[in-house]
């Protein structure tokens, strides 16, 4: 029955006009409160960047989290992986690459609807499946330089979840400076032969699909010139997984290494033009930016909630901890800091969807947010005393995979290079 009607919302929310791409623009007198006056920091109904069907929308992803992802977790914690079976689900529902036009099998939602998704899986503080990266990261780059084939081919799969999808940057001696990129694909015929290895790939021991970022002209003016992008199949002969890699946090998702070796591509496995992976990174970057600082401000809200809960009922000197006027005072310091970050994140959420975020924006953004969540967390978890350090508690999670924000999808530092090159640039 939740299933039918599941599936009944989907449906509608597909249909409704006011979840589609066009309907970036917003009422201007919105009743709908922000976040600083909201009586919970996860409320449903507030913020003027969404409308009621994003709510409606917004409660049916709330309950996909706690029904088919929390009861499960743990045991994923375990296993270092989630299920193929919430990736199924997770596409059944359309939840998998909401922004997907309905003729590719997505829902042809809007960006607010995919922010959801993101938001949701923040305030279920399960960090295991990496659906944000196969739908609004990897997706994106076949949607825009794709075939018609290479769409047709694998979209319907991947918003079915019955595709999972990584995607390959990063190598063990090319991080921060993707121009030192080794990995190289030498032409043969019309075919490609693919050597190199990768590493910290999430979503690396589940894929089926890889965007592999490879070198394959040596002899470019720029290392920038001479990259592309290559989807590179599970099963294709040479092409192995390394381990599992054992992390601090995120316990549940799959980051693994990657090998390629000698690993022949058909034509069609290129994607967009030969040399131009590199311009397609970069104009594809500033999302996964705004992915990342959406979910730093969302952990932060869910960790703000998780520790109100606890000093509310926690007793120290005979009082409640809330009781004690430090405490007050950092709660209210926590919730100015994160409704400021809402405030700024909401903001660029409201640029990408008319197409106005610039790259320089969104490090911001993914700099300072990331930032913030780290904050939050260690204070958060200060003010849970020593249960705070205790695995059992929330807390505890969303501390440790906090930490890897700043240092993923392009570090902080970098960021702040891509910040200072607009502030001091003459041109
Ligand atoms: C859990 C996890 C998941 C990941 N998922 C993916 C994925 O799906 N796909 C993928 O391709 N990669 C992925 N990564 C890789 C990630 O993007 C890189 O780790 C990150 O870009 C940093 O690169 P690096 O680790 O090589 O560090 P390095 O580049 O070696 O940097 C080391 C330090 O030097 C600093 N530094 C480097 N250059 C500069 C500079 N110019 N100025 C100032 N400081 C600098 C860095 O900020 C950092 O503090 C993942 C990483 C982790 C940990």
């Amino acid at each position: 029955v939740v299933m039918c009607f599941m599936l009944r919302l989907v449906k509608f929310l597909s249909f409704s006009p006011r979840l589609q791409h066009s309907q970036a623009e917003q009422p201007v007198h919105s009743t709908r409160p922000e976040t600083s006056s909201a009586k919970n920091l996860m409320d449903i109904g507030t913020r003027r960047i969404f409308n009621e069907d994003h709510d409606m929308f917004r409660q049916s992803v709330r309950r996909f989290f706690q029904e088919e992802v929390v009861p499960h977790h743990k045991e994923w914690e375990k296993a270092g992986q989630v299920s193929r079976e919430v990736w199924e689900k997770a596409g059944e529902q359309g939840l998998l690459g909401v922004m997907v036009p309905e003729d590719h099998g997505g829902i042809g939602g809007d960006l607010f609807s995919a922010a959801i998704t993101w938001e949701e899986q923040m305030y279920s503080n399960c960090s295991g499946p990496g659906f944000s990266l196969h739908s609004d990261i990897v997706m994106p780059y076949i949607i825009n330089y794709g075939s018609k084939k290479q769409i047709d081919r694998f979209i319907p799969q991947m918003t079915a979840g019955k595709c999972i999808s990584a995607i390959a940057m990063t190598e063990p001696g090319a991080g921060s400076d993707l121009q030192g990129v080794r990995t190289y694909a030498k032409r043969d015929g019309s075919d490609w032969i693919l050597n190199g290895n990768k590493v910290f790939i999430t979503n690396g021991w589940m894929s089926d699909l890889v965007v592999v970022v490879t070198v394959t002209n040596r002899e470019a003016k720029t290392a920038a010139h001479g990259i592309s992008l290559f989807l590179v199949e599970n099963g294709m002969k040479g092409f192995q997984k390394g381990r599992k890699l054992e992390k601090i946090g995120l316990k549940a998702q799959d980051t693994a290494e990657l090998f390629f070796e000698d690993v022949r591509l058909p034509a069609d496995a290129l994607l967009g033009e030969p040399n131009k992976g590199f311009y397609y990174l970069m104009n594809e970057l500033p999302q996964e930016r705004l992915i990342i600082a959406t979910m730093a401000v969302s952990s932060c809200e869910f960790m703000f909630e998780e520790t109100r809960k606890y000093v509310l009922q926690r007793k120290a000197f005979g009082k409640t901890v809330a009781h004690l006027q430090t405490v007050q005072h950092k709660l209210a310091e926590l919730k100015t800091e994160i409704c400021v970050g809402r405030a700024f994140v909401d903001n660029c959420l409201q640029l990408h969807a008319e197409k106005r975020l610039d790259s320089s924006t969104a490090s911001m953004a993914k700099f300072w947010a990331s930032d913030l969540q780290n904050r939050v967390a260690t204070q958060c978890l200060q003010l849970h005393g020593g249960w705070g350090y205790m695995w059992e508690y929330p807390i505890a999670k969303a501390f440790v995979d906090s930490r890897v924000q700043p240092i993923y999808g392009g570090s902080n530092e970098i960021m702040k290079e891509l910040i200072a090159r607009t502030i001091v640039s003459q041109k």
